[in-house]
């Protein structure tokens, strides 16, 4: 049997600390037809990350010349950071028929629910506000300050749930990850996505 599929776009958002890397990361590591959109970002590299596969660090001349040439699909001010999710990589991903995750906060979100309304929004949510501190806190990343400007944004950015396709709680990691699974997979099979030829 012959089939196209159209590719997918798949926004991911969720406050800071409450696991979207760890479930993304799994996904792009069991699912060879999902591509991860490497955003700008102003803000320094965390010990581990490597510049061109968790994010192009640049500086804010470069991000503002992304944004004077229309680069952007959505950018966004972030935890006092700039970040920007480039155009380019996303347009070539669709026409590929690649299915692309965004890990992209509420606003930049936002964004791209209207300008591709055709994307697949899932929202991550916490079990508590406490186990969300214990992992960014466990996490190690961020200074004291920025843990608090982190978690006192998280409410705001789960205010705004309702806004996306799917919620998914990521207490139990499997768990978490086996729904999100399931999403990426029905979204799949949608009629306007995947195109079997049923030959005679
Ligand atoms: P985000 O990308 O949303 O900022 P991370 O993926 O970096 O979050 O996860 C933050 C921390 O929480 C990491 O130390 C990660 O190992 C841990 N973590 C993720 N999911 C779970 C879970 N279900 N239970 C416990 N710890 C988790
Ligand atoms: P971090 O600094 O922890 O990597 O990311 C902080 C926040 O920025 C997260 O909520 C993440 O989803 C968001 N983010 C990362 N890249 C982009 C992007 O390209 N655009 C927008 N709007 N948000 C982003």
């Amino acid at each position: 049997m012959r089939e196209t599929r159209k590719g997918m776009l798949l926004v991911i958002s969720g406050p800071s600390g409450v696991g979207k890397g760890t479930l993304f990361k799994k996904l792009l590591a069991q699912d060879e037809t999902m591509t991860f959109s490497v955003s700008y970002a102003t803000r320094d590299p965390r010990p581990g990350e490597v510049d061109g596969r968790d994010y192009h660090f640049v500086t804010n001349e470069v991000f503002d010349e992304m944004v004077k040439k229309n680069g952007f699909l959505e950018y966004a001010v972030v935890h006092g950071g700039r970040y920007g999710t480039p155009v380019q990589p996303v347009i070539e991903a669709m026409e590929k028929g690649l299915n692309m995750v965004l890990d992209i906060d509420p606003q930049g979100a936002l964004n791209v629910m209207k300008s591709m309304p055709d994307c697949v929004s899932v929202f991550i949510l916490p079990p508590s506000m406490s186990e969300l501190r214990r992992r960014l806190e466990g996490r190690g990343t961020e200074t004291p300050e920025k843990v608090e400007t982190r978690l006192a944004n998280a409410r705001g950015e789960i205010a705004l749930k309702d806004k996306y396709d799917y919620l998914v709680i990521n207490d139990d990691l499997d768990a978490a990850y086996e729904q999100l699974k399931s999403i990426v997979d029905a979204e799949k099979q949608r009629s306007k996505r995947y195109f079997p030829i049923i030959e005679d």
